[in-house]
């Protein structure tokens, strides 16, 4: 049974939602936080999960 649950990434900076990725619960129970590219600010910014 998979514990996979699918989340989204939001850009700090400019709050849009860039990326989707799973995350296995048992093992990350705290937030993601993730540097990424950013588009639309066109850097590696800190991506968190949101909700
Ligand atoms: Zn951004």
């Amino acid at each position: 049974m998979s514990q996979d649950h699918l989340i989204t990434l939001e850009c700090t900076v400019c709050h849009n939602l860039n990326y989707q990725t799973k995350k296995n619960k048992k093992n990350t129970a705290k937030r993601l936080e993730l540097m990424k590219y950013c588009k639309f600010d066109k850097k590696k910014t800190l991506h968190k999960e949101t909700k």
